[in-house]
């Protein structure tokens, strides 16, 4: 079992039984199959990003907390995007918890990267959720509401991301983005 899929695995169980959820009822919540579930708490499977998201919005929970614990209060943190093995880049989306979630500030900061082409259709997570994105290398485009637009290099854009949403890499480079979420506490 690889390092991630065994946090995934104990995360995804602390939560589950943390609500007192069943598989079933855990399978009901997040829109993913039973069997796929019993093999992620596993660590059987790898589960997609996209996957990975289902969990977190079921779940009413970040990203980050997927993958590890929320790190001690205050203080310095370094991190880096870089190394370390993360979820498996199926449909070419990586997604890494440069800072992961904070209970206190209520923000995550993830850093994505999205190959040449790759188009994401995100779920719409939980009612008040934030999101602030910033193409680091290249234009990214992001679609909400039905509308596409164009976010170049330099530029941010926010958008409440408690509807469908999407990013999408036109370009002929993997690109990276910056993704700063805020969940409202
Ligand atoms: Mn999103």
């Amino acid at each position: 079992m690889s390092d991630i899929n065994g946090r995934i695995a104990e995360r995804l169980r602390a939560l589950r039984h943390a609500r007192g959820w069943s598989l079933d009822a855990a399978a009901r919540e997040t829109g993913v199959s039973k069997a796929m579930l019993g093999q992620i708490e596993r660590g059987e499977s790898s589960p997609t990003v996209a996957t990975l998201w289902k969990i977190a919005a079921g779940f009413h929970t970040s990203f980050s907390g997927l993958l590890e614990d929320a790190p001690a209060d205050g203080g310095v943190l370094l991190r880096s995007s870089r190394g370390a093995d993360w979820p498996s880049d199926e449909g070419g989306i990586q997604v890494r918890a440069l800072f992961p979630f904070d209970p206190v500030l209520g923000i995550e900061f993830l850093v994505v990267e999205l190959a040449p082409g790759a188009c994401h259709q995100s779920v719409p997570h939980d009612r008040g959720v934030t999101e602030h994105v910033i193409p680091l290398n290249g234009s990214l485009e992001v679609c909400v509401d039905g509308q596409w637009q164009n976010v170049a290099s330099g530029e941010g854009l926010r958008f409440a991301a408690d509807r469908p949403h999407a990013y999408r890499n036109g370009g002929s480079a993997p690109l990276l983005f910056h993704n700063l979420i805020h969940y409202r506490g």
